[in-house]
């Protein structure tokens, strides 16, 4: 028997795909999935609560959250964003709330929902879930393809649907049916350095805004950081990892950091460290520091990098310690060496090339019938729920638009 749709892979965007297409007429969809368990990635993402979207409407700054693939996001989202998304799982009853940095999370705080619901709304919708089989080749023929399973099962579809994530085998297949793939490299990670400076800081965090660069100014952002046994991390530098993920990738993660502590300039710095030093001549410089924002011991792990004496008065630090201070604080430097453990979230950067994909339909240009959704894309997104936005988004299009 051939079936309107087989879906490859039982992850977010091949649900979405899957419940949208059996909704708008399609009769008999299948998924396979590789694995004994259908929406893993769900269970275990954004720390077992998973942050399905964000409450970031406006799509000219809801696509900035896309190091790769913002320009086709554009048009995909004037389709579905994430208000529809939003109002999507609300209807099919799941209860959802806003966080105050406007992540999007289950009530419930509990990725079990958002995988119990899914789950129900397929079940109800008449899709088959077929899971421990792996698709390990497809082949196009007249009425559709022609899918084997491990185990020599096989499968035929009028169309299908590849969402398999940053899994090799997706874009392997994609491969074999013509399409070609932008080499994948990790984004979301931490950065590791060799520096022992800030060891004795581990586990700050700093919820200001510190500006960080990569590289001479390449990537720039400004957010809370973490720093680490090995070196940095928080959203700020996931973000830069996400917007620098294929360049560090090519220098084998060798970058360096800068490091604005204070988020401002050199200038505004010695205005308030003159009249701090005017003002506490007699107080000890490792005791007393002018910027609140700064944690004790991120304070003295820098005047100690200065090998400033830890009973120096303000009255008596030298012009030229003033001068290394203000450097300290607002430029500086970091040797980063490698790639740190990943956040609570990891994407692939790279997959299979936009240019080859009709993103009004999410449709391949090179071969009628066959889609694509979710991450198996070269399209990904920093932290905040905008990687799971992209596979409601593009699974809803693609299943939106099979016949
Ligand atoms: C730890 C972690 C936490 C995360 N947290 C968040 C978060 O909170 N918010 C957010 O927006 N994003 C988060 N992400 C990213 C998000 O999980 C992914 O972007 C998203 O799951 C991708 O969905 P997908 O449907 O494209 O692929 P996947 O969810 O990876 O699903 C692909 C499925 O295809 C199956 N498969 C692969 N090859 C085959 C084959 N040949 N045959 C059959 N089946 C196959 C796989 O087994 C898998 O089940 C997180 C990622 C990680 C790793």
């Amino acid at each position: 028997m051939i079936s309107d749709l087989v879906i490859i892979g039982g992850g977010a965007s091949g649900f979405m795909g899957g419940i949208t297409a059996i909704s708008n007429g399609l009769r008999s969809v299948v998924i396979l999935e590789g694995t004994s368990k259908v929406l893993e990635k769900v269970r275990i993402s954004g720390g077992g609560r998973c942050n399905l979207t964000n409450s970031c409407a406006e799509i000219s700054n809801l696509v900035d959250n896309y190091p790769r693939g913002e320009k086709q996001l554009l048009g995909l989202f004037n389709q579905f964003s994430t208000t529809d998304a939003f109002d999507w799982f609300q209807k099919k009853g799941l209860s959802l709330k806003v966080e105050k940095d406007g992540r999007v999370f289950p009530s419930s705080d509990s990725s079990d929902d958002v995988i119990k619901c899914l789950r129900a709304v397929a079940k109800k919708s008449g899709i088959k879930v077929v899971t421990n089989s792996h698709v390990k080749q497809i082949s196009k023929i007249k009425e559709g393809f022609n899918l084997l399973v491990k185990g020599k099962k096989f499968y035929k579809a009028k169309n299908i649907l590849i969402c398999t994530g940053g899994h090799p085998s997706g874009r392997r297949l994609a491969k074999r049916l013509g399409h070609t793939i932008i080499k994948p490299v990790p984004s979301l990670f931490s950065f590791s350095t060799s520096e022992q400076s800030l060891k004795s800081c581990a586990g700050i965090t700093l919820d200001v805004q510190i500006k960080l660069t990569v590289n001479n100014k390449n990537y720039s952002e400004a957010g809370p950081i973490l720093i680490t046994h090995k070196g940095f991390s928080g959203p700020v530098i996931l973000r830069l990892s996400s917007f620098g993920a294929r360049s560090l990738h090519t220098n084998k993660y060798n970058a360096k950091l800068r490091i604005n502590w204070l988020c401002m300039s050199e200038n505004e710095a010695r205005l308030i460290l003159d009249l701090y030093k005017l003002e506490n001549g007699n107080k000890l410089v490792f005791n007393y520091k002018p910027f609140k924002r700064l944690p004790r011991s991120l304070w003295r792990a820098l005047l100690r990098s200065l090998n400033i004496n830890c009973q120096l008065k303000w009255a008596d630090l030298s012009k030229s310690e003033k001068e290394s201070l203000i450097k300290c604080l607002t430029i500086n430097h970091y040797l980063i060496n490698s790639r740190g453990p990943f956040g609570d979230e990891f994407v692939t950067a790279g997959g299979v090339s936009l240019k080859e994909i009709n993103f009004k339909t999410m449709e391949s240009k090179i071969c009628k019938g066959l889609f694509f959704a979710g991450e198996v894309l070269d399209i990904d997104g920093i932290t905040g729920g905008f990687n799971f936005q992209h596979c409601w988004t593009s699974g809803w299009v693609a299943g939106n638009s099979m016949i």
